[in-house]
């Protein structure tokens, strides 16, 4: 197999922005992608908000073709040797290379349910789950979502804008309580609510099993125990690093693969972007690991930069973004609802902005339906503060 000079383990949006990144300084080196997906790579965001709004299926893809580029889909990185500096795939092919990066991404978590429910169960993440999904709503109508995090909350407003009947399940007390101020949330449960979605929140899936074709989940919460049938159940309960390949190549991995500024791992041929990447942002002075579209995007193209030689530093704080039926939002740094939150609502909960206050510096900003404010939040939470609560309000414009 032929060795590459720039070699990318992962197949996504992070791969496709190295790609990028290394051809704005090298414009023929060889590059080698090896995904563990069929497809080359895609924008992922689409699967759950864009694709069920109409968007079509070819508007994900990303474009990585050109001389001197080579996809290895479906296949699987198994081993890493960083001294000899090559990696074996699950086809037995061996790729060498003078740069890699590891972009390996996550995995769903999974539920301790039998085989059989497992094979019907969608741990929504990929094209391929996007279609079986599709699939699904030909003919099935109820949906039940076991989660109530970025997939659960964005999936269960695009199934009912395509006119099925979705019941949700989650532990917490509402809709990304961990995120939002408690009576956004509660506001939130209530609106998916009006939406028509059956909203079980508080609640657990004990258990599972198929009956006449159907899933049946046993859940018990605040509202008892009951079934819930449904023609097709999706799971979203998190999402775990994938690190394997760089523990144990003996590589620094801590909640994530460790990149230093220069996106470079514990070894400077080997470097590292993406959801599986943990980096240092000096704005908030923390360690974080971002499993969100900006992170991929910006940290996967300023690490192919580096690859191809340029001197780089990531102090990008990655911003996010979601769409739940007709609201939306930016945020951006610790939206963590375990911090001191100031609500700043131009019109309650349609239209405000909600910072997230540590020590009277803001460590977050959440942007409801407010828009082109991101930089102003960058600098807001880059600045020294101190920063009291009576003095945000208007500090972005709601
Ligand atoms: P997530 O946003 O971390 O949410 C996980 C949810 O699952 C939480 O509501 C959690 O509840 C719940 N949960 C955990 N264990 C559970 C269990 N045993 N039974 C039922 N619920 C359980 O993760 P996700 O929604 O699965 O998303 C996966 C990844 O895709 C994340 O990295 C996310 O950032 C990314 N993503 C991002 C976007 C975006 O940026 N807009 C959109 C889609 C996906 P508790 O909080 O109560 O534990």
């Amino acid at each position: 197999m032929a060795d590459f000079k720039y070699l990318i383990v992962g197949g996504g949006m992070t791969a496709a922005a190295a790609v990028a990144g290394i051809r704005e300084v090298d414009h023929d080196g060889s590059i080698g992608i090896i995904g563990t997906e069929a497809h080359p790579p895609y924008n992922r965001p689409p699967l759950t908000k864009a694709l069920w709004k109409g968007d079509p299926l070819e508007s994900i893809w990303r474009k990585i073709e050109g001389p001197g580029i080579t996809m290895h889909a479906g296949r699987t990185v198994q081993k890493l040797d960083a001294p000899n500096k090559r990696v074996t795939d699950d086809q037995g092919a061996s790729h060498g290379y003078t740069k890699l990066l590891l972009a390996t991404g996550c995995t769903p978590r999974r539920l301790p349910f039998p085989d059989e429910v497992q094979k019907q169960l969608i741990y929504y993440r990929t094209l391929d789950d996007y279609e079986r999904l599709r699939a699904q709503t030909q003919h099935g109508q109820r949906f039940a979502i076991i989660g109530g995090g970025f997939i659960g909350s964005e999936l269960g407003a695009s199934l009912t804008m395509n006119g099925k009947q979705v019941v949700m399940i989650f532990p917490d007390a509402a809709i990304g309580g961990r995120m939002y101020p408690p009576e956004l949330a509660t506001f939130l449960n209530g609106y998916y609510r009006e939406k028509g979605v059956e909203i079980l929140s508080g609640a657990k899936v004990t258990g599972a099993e198929l009956r006449d074709g159907k899933l049946v989940l046993k859940v018990e919460g605040e509202q008892g125990a009951r079934e819930i049938t449904a023609d097709g159940v999706i799971a979203g309960i998190g999402v775990v690093p994938n690190v394997t390949l760089a523990e144990a190549a003996g590589l620094k991995v801590d909640n994530g693969i460790r990149v230093n500024s220069d996106l470079q791992t514990s070894d400077p041929n080997i470097y590292a972007a993406g959801d599986v990447a943990s980096f240092h942002n000096p704005a908030l002075n923390q360690w974080m690991r971002v499993e969100h579209e900006d992170n991929a995007n910006t940290m996967g193209g300023m690490a192919g930069n580096a690859m191809a030689g340029c001197t780089v530093s990531y102090d990008h704080l990655p911003l996010f973004y979601s769409d739940l039926f007709d609201l939306g939002y930016e945020a951006i740094g610790e939206v963590d609802a375990r911090l001191q939150m100031v609500a700043d609502w131009k019109t309650p909960f349609r239209e405000g902005v909600v910072y997230y206050l540590r020590d009277e510096r803001v460590r977050g900003a959440l942007l409801w339906n407010v828009w082109g404010q991101v930089d102003a939040a960058r600098a807001l939470i880059a600045s020294p503060g101190p920063h009291r609560p009576e003095n945000l309000k208007g500090r972005l414009p709601a």
